[in-house]
C-alpha cells in the first residue's frame, strides 16, 4: 500500500496532491549518485495563486483560526505522533534528496518533531492582556493570526527549516503555504500529505515546489500574503526583503553565516577537537551556522590543528543511507564546483593545504558529489574564502595574541549567525560571548540549538529570529480595543 512517502511528488493544494498548471515534471538527482531519484511536479506561477486563494480560504472559513488554541494544539500534537511514527522513512527519503548521513537525518527529523510538540504547547496559550488607562475605560488587546504566511526554505536541513517557521505560524492559527528548495522537495511534499491524514483543514498547509524566482515572488506579490520568512542566502534574502517591502510585509530572514570558533589556551583541546570537526564536517558543511573559522591562541595552533586534522581525514565518506558514513557528498555537482573554486582561490591567495581539498578518490564515489574533509591554514582576511560562505566542508585557520586580537578576528565578518568559545575562565568565556557579533554564541559546546532557544542572525545573516516562545509573535497581530464604560450609563 502507498503511504505518504511515496511517489508520485505532486504539488499540495487544498488538501490534495495536483500536478502543475504546467504539467511539467523534473528529476531531483541522488547526490551520492547524480541518477535521478524522482520525478517532481513543477509550480507556476497560476499555481501559487491558486495555493494562496485555497490558503486564504482555509483561513477565513475553517475553524483553524477561531478556535480557542485547543483543537489546533491537539491537531499539531496529532501529526508530530504521525510523524514519529514515520520518523525512520522520512529520514530515509531526506537523505536519498539530500545526501546526509542517514543518522543526521534521524537527527532532523526528531527535531521537527520536538519543534512540533514545542508550539502545540503554546497554541492554547496566546493571550491578549488588559491595560490600565485613565477614566471609566476598559482597554485590552487580542492576539490574532495575520492570514496567510509565505516560507520559502532552502536544501541543506530540508524538512526542519521548512517545520521550524510553519510550526508556529500554525500554531498562532494562520494558513501556510511553503516553498521548498528545488533540488530537495520530497519530505516536505509528504509532510503535507500527513498533516492532512493528522486532520488539518485542507489549504491550511499548502506545498509548492518549484523555482524561486516564478514561485516565491507571485507568493510574495499576492496580496493574501500577509508574512514572509525565508531561509536561505543572504543575497536572496536581500531581494526578498526588498520584495516585501514595497508591499510593506513583516519578514524574517534566516541568511548565511561565518562562524568564528575562538580557542584559548585554557580549552580541553580534545573535546574542541571534535566539536571543530563536527561543527564543520556535519552535513558536509552545508549548515549555515557552520564554525568555518577557527581562530587559535598561537600556543595551541600546531596541537589542535593535528587533532582536527586526524578527525577529517579519519571521516568515513560514503553515500548517506550506508551504515556507519560520516559525512555524505554535497548536495549538486554545481554545488561541489563551487565550493572547489573556493579552495583553488584560497590557495591561489596564498593559504596552505592541511587535509582534503579534493573529490574523493574512491571509484564507488566518484559518480557522487564528494568532497574529502578539507583544512585550510593562513589564508589571507581579504580572501573570499575566508570572507564568504563557502557551505562545504572547508575549515579556515589562524591564530591570535591575545583577546582584542581574537574578538577582533571574530567579528571582521560580514555576517553574524553563531560563534563558538572553547575556554575554563568564566570571565573570559562571559566577557568575550558579550563582545561577539554574533545572534549566537556557544561556549564550550558544538553549534547546537533547541525549538525552546532563540535562532537569530545578526548583520548580514538575518533579521528576526526563530524558534522559542517569542517566535510566535512573528504570526500575530496585537489589536488594542478600547471601551468606554460610561457612555451607555442610564439614570434609573
Ligand atoms: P537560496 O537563497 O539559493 O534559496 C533559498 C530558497 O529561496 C529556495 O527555496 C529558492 O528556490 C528560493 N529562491 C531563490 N530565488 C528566489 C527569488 N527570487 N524569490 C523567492 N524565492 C527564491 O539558498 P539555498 O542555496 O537553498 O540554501 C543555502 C543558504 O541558506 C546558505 O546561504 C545558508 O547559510 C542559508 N541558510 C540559513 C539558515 C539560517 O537559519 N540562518 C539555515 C539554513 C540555510
Amino acid at each position: 500500500m502507498a503511504t505518504v512517502l511515496d511517489a508520485p511528488y505532486d504539488l499540495f493544494i487544498g488538501g490534495k496532491d495536483v500536478p502543475g498548471a504546467r504539467g511539467e515534471r523534473r528529476p531531483v538527482l541522488d547526490p551520492a549518485t547524480n541518477q535521478p531519484l524522482a520525478q517532481v511536479s513543477v509550480a507556476t506561477a497560476d499555481d501559487a495563486r491558486a495555493a494562496m486563494e485555497a490558503a486564504d480560504r482555509a483561513f477565513r472559513e475553517s475553524n483553524w483560526a477561531q478556535d480557542d488554541g485547543a483543537r489546533r494544539a491537539k491537531a499539531l500534537q496529532r501529526l508530530a505522533a504521525l510523524l514519529e511514527a514515520s520518523l525512520e522513512g522520512f529520514a530515509r527519503l531526506e537523505t536519498r534528496n539530500m545526501g546526509k548521513p542517514l543518522r543526521e537525518s534521524r537527527g532532523d527529523i526528531g527535531y521537527v518533531v520536538r519543534t512540533l510538540e514545542y508550539f502545540a504547547g503554546l497554541a492554547d496559550k496566546l493571550e491578549g492582556a488588559t491595560v490600565p488607562v485613565p477614566g471609566p475605560r476598559l482597554d485590552y488587546t487580542i492576539a490574532e493570526p495575520l492570514g496567510v504566511t509565505v516560507h520559502i526554505a532552502p536544501w541543506n536541513y530540508p524538512l526542519l527549516l521548512s517545520i521550524r517557521s510553519i510550526a508556529p505560524a500554525l500554531a498562532a492559527g494562520n494558513a501556510a503555504v511553503l516553498k521548498p528548495a528545488s533540488l530537495t522537495p520530497l519530505t516536505a511534499i509528504a509532510f503535507a500529505r500527513l498533516a492532512r491524514d493528522a486532520g488539518l483543514p485542507e489549504g491550511i498547509l499548502n506545498v509548492l515546489p518549484g523555482a524561486g524566482a516564478e514561485v516565491g515572488e507571485a507568493l510574495i506579490a499576492d496580496p493574501r500574503c500577509r508574512s514572509v520568512t525565508f531561509t536561505g542566502s543572504s543575497e536572496v534574502g536581500r531581494h526578498i526583503a526588498e520584495l516585501a517591502a514595497r508591499r510593506l510585509l513583516p519578514v524574517t530572514l534566516e541568511l548565511g553565516g561565518k562562524g568564528p570558533v575562538v580557542v584559548f589556551p585554557d580549552a580541553d583541546l580534545d573535546r574542541a577537537a571534535r566539536a571543530i570537526g563536527y561543527g564543520i564536517f556535519q552535513n558536509a558543511g552545508q549548515m549555515c551556522w557552520a564554525a568555518s573559522r577557527l581562530i587559535v591562541h598561537e600556543s595551541l595552533r600546531g596541537p589542535l590543528v593535528e587533532k582536527v586534522r586526524a578527525i577529517a581525514e579519519g571521516l568515513k565518506l560514503g553515500p548517506g543511507v550506508e551504515d556507519g558514513v560520516e559525512m555524505g557528498p554535497l548536495v549538486s555537482a554545481d554545488h561541489l564546483d563551487r565550493v572547489l573554486g573556493f579552495v583553488a582561490e584560497a590557495r591561489a591567495d596564498g593559504g596552505s593545504l592541511v587535509a582534503g581539498g579534493e573529490r574523493a578518490s574512491a571509484p564507488a564515489l566518484a559518480p557522487g558529489n564528494f568532497l574529502r574533509p578539507t583544512i585550510l591554514a593562513d589564508v589571507p582576511a581579504s580572501s573570499r574564502a575566508v570572507r564568504e560562505e563557502i557551505f562545504g566542508p572547508v575549515l579556515a585557520v589562524s591564530s591570535f595574541t591575545d583577546a582584542e586580537d581574537a574578538v577582533r578576528q571574530a567579528n571582521d565578518t560580514a555576517y553574524g549567525l553563531l560563534a563558538a568559545l572553547w575556554t575554563r575562565d568564566l570571565a573570559t568565556a562571559h566577557s568575550v560571548a558579550r563582545r561577539l557579533e554574533s545572534g549566537m554564541v556557544v561556549v564550550n559546546e558544538a553549534p547546537i540549538s533547541y525549538p525552546q532557544t532563540p535562532f537569530a542572525g545578526i548583520k548580514a545573516s538575518g533579521v528576526g529570529f526563530e524558534q522559542s516562545r517569542q517566535a510566535v509573535e512573528a504570526y500575530l497581530r496585537r489589536k488594542n480595543v478600547l471601551v468606554h464604560l460610561g457612555a451607555g450609563k442610564r439614570k434609573s
